[in-house]
């Protein structure tokens, strides 16, 4: 730790010593807060109380650390993590789902301290040195704690702790760089698609395009104070096309101008390019994040870039992640092959120019899907009443992990958020608060699962052997209006069963050390293995059909719509596989192999790479690599293959149940005991590959997951 972090962290201590601290529900550490207690002018003096006391205790920590014992080294960081992570977990959340202005305003003003005090944990030397030596002696015979330590270690080498002199002073450097560029390619591109739009006057410009899109752009056309837009209507016009995603994507699937699709789908490819503005232009960017990040990995010992991220990842080498897509690009190429034959014939026979261009496909694609299965969300719609997928969602879960869930009177932050108990022989084990429905006007879009707390045995309220652990489970479909419950999408059913596997594994852990139970410590590329396993449910027939029944009538969901349903799901998985491979396959290979100083381009591992694991080629001037946020302004840089390796181990997971029979309540039973054992109970405190194969018996095979796809 340097001087300048304890400094900082007194001159913090100081501040906060005449906050009254008595009656700050925020800092009720652990328990289940009033909700209704909270005020905005608490969260200054609440985070800055704990992170002051965080600090103290680190202080206190660092200077005995030589003398104790692993097991309190690790028991007291968990303890005063847990603090602030509970105290500034809380505010966060509130900010997701009961937003203010003087609440983001709050957050904004103390989370640079948060900031400082997670880096000057993350990089104690004495912590550091603690965990080596008991690394080196073996660390604990309790897996849990032996664990932790490895993670602890990972984290800390990965960050830089174990350097010294120049090469820490170039790490440090190379870091704050990153961040920078990072923030400066998302501005870039944010800036980049808002710079392009195209105003649409003609009837005829927008024919094909459904009401509600151009409803929106209609609404673009206003807030852009275009002539004649003040009375801009869905009808009538004048309507702005721009290259926000909900108004690109439904654009290329229903436009039938052809002319226009291809003119926003070339603007789409080359945002934030070298072809346009060039403060706007991400490629240099790029090259230089890419040698940095080289020039990171090579400092902490690695080869490359990708060899680094994947020491923190389940897939043991870039190897085995290269391996895995090289498997599922053998049947998906050729499955991609056959489906733009199909969808050529379609097209050509509904009087398409051809061959298909880039900007034909999401358009004949979705033609070919709604002449294929007649169906729509509204026509699933009344079968899914909220209340009865609940029933259903719940009833699954307790036949197949034994555990009984029960509604409760708990209050959350809003009167429709719900409380429910989880219990195992009949005794509380967990628990977990529902937030379902949409609140555009302070709650954060999407579906989520997050902790209130985490299981603790260290933590255990007095008389009591562990804190039991407690989920929030946050969704955003429509609200009920009078008497009619709300109506659930397929894919809001879909993300409710998901965000549950989350939180199950959050709440079923047996694992009571904070930094391995639940979802904590689990390894990037195997955490959807739950989640994406319960959404799996969905394709069982028999599970289906015992809730989804219409909601005045009770009348069950007919068979041959769920056939429909069941069909659809696998339309054009090719080539969504092929997409996601060509995307996986580029990231690796600009990560591991890529050397600029060779004279190699970006492009030129771009063209390579897509020649392989693309049916129609990219234009020669795509630049969709300029827009790629998810390498190079988020966390998925050598990761972006985690989408397919969670997908084989949750496809695989569910195959346990197939195998068994899902028909076969007794058996489906076993097995999800089993799972509740090994997947959902063990967390983070097991290797995620020693977790799957102590509840498959093997290691992960791709077979259910191409075979589910109909890719076998
Ligand atoms: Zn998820």
């Amino acid at each position: 730790m340097s001087t300048e972090d304890r400094s900082e962290a007194e001159a913090g201590a100081e501040s906060i010593a005449p906050v009254p601290q008595d009656n700050n529900p925020l800092l009720a550490w652990g328990s289940i807060p009033d909700f209704a207690a909270i005020r905005v002018e608490q969260v200054v003096p609440a985070v800055r109380f704990t992170l002051a006391r965080a600090a103290a205790d680190l202080d206190a920590l660092e200077a005995a650390a030589d003398g104790l014992p692993i097991s309190e080294i690790v028991g007291r960081s968990e303890e005063l993590e847990d603090r602030l992570g509970w105290t500034w977990g809380l505010v966060n959340h509130l900010n997701s789902v009961r937003t203010t202005d003087a609440l983001r305003q709050a957050i904004t003003e103390v989370q640079p301290e948060v900031v400082t005090f997670h880096s000057r944990l993350g990089q104690s030397e004495s912590l550091y040195r603690a965990y080596l030596s008991a690394s080196a002696a073996g660390a604990s015979a309790e897996p849990a704690l032996a664990r932790t330590v490895e993670l602890a270690l990972r984290a800390m080498r990965h960050g830089g702790v174990g350097l010294s002199g120049d090469a820490k002073e170039a790490f440090n450097a190379n870091q704050q760089q990153l961040a920078q560029l990072g923030m400066e390619f998302g501005n870039a591109l944010v800036d980049a698609t808002k710079a392009w739009h195209r105003d649409l006057t003609h009837e005829d410009d927008i024919r094909g395009v459904p009401p509600s899109v151009r409803g929106l752009m209609a609404q673009n056309a206003q807030l852009a104070a275009i002539d004649g837009s003040e009375a801009a209507s869905a009808e009538a016009g004048p309507w702005r096309l721009t290259l926000d995603p909900t108004c690109v994507m439904p654009f290329l699937e229903y436009a039938d101008r052809r002319d226009l699709r291809e003119v926003v789908y070339r603007a789409w490819i080359g945002r934030a390019g070298p072809d346009g503005d060039p403060k706007l232009d991400n490629s240099e960017r790029i090259a230089r994040i890419l040698a940095l990040r080289k020039a990171q990995a090579q400092i902490l010992g690695f080869a490359s870039y990708a060899e680094f991220s994947l020491d923190a990842k389940m897939a043991p080498s870039v190897a085995d992640a290269l391996g895995l897509l090289a498997s599922l690009h053998e049947s998906s190429k050729p499955a991609a092959q056959r489906e733009l034959a199909d969808l050529t014939a379609f097209a050509k026979a509904e009087g398409a120019a051809e061959p298909l261009a880039l900007w034909d496909v999401a358009y004949w694609a979705r033609r070919l899907r709604e002449a294929r299965y007649t169906y729509s969300d509204e026509d699933l719609k009344p079968y899914f009443p909220l209340p009865r997928v609940l029933e259903g969602v719940i009833a699954l879960v307790e036949k197949l992990f034994g555990v009984a869930i029960r509604e409760g009177d708990k209050t959350g932050w809003h009167p429709d958020v719900r409380w429910f108990d989880v219990l195992s022989d009949g005794a509380p084990i967990a628990g977990f608060f529902l937030d379902p429905y949409s609140r555009p006007a302070d709650k954060r879009g999407g579906a989520w699962m997050n902790e209130l707390r985490g299981r603790s045995s260290r933590l255990a309220p007095p008389g009591q052997a562990v804190r039991t652990p407690i989920a929030y489970l946050v969704c955003n479909q429509a609200a009920p209006v009078g008497d009619k419950p709300s109506l659930m999408t397929w894919n809001e059913v879909s993300t409710l069963f998901h965000e549950l596997g989350h939180g199950l594994q959050h709440m079923l852990t047996r694992v009571d050390l904070l930094p391995v139970a639940g979802i904590s410590g689990i390894e990037w590329d195997a955490v959807e293995l739950p989640s994406q396993f319960m959404e799996n449910w969905l394709r069982h027939p028999k599970t289906l059909a015992s809730f989804a029944k219409h909601y005045e009538t009770g009348a069950p969901i007919p068979a041959s719509l769920v056939e429909r349903v069941l069909a659809a799901s696998t339309y054009r998985a090719g080539s969504a596989f092929l997409r996601q491979i060509y995307f996986a396959r580029l990231d690796l290979e600009l990560h591991h192999g890529f050397d600029a100083a060779s004279g190699a381009s970006i492009w030129d591992v771009q063209r390579t790479v897509a020649a392989d694991n693309t049916v129609i080629p990219p234009l020669p001037e795509d630049r969709f690599l300029c827009s790629f946020g998810h390498l190079f302004a988020g966390g998925y840089a050598a990761g972006y293959y985690s989408y397919k390796w969670a997908e084989v181990l949750s496809a695989d997971a569910f195959a346990a149940f197939e195998e068994a029979g899902l028909d076969d309540d007794a058996r489906v039973a076993e097995v999800g005991r089993r799972f509740r054992e090994t997947v959902l109970g063990l967390g983070g405190s097991v290797p995620p590959m020693e977790v799957f194969k102590r509840f498959r018996g093997r290691e992960p095979s791709t077979e259910a997951l191409l075979r589910h796809n109909n890719l076998s």
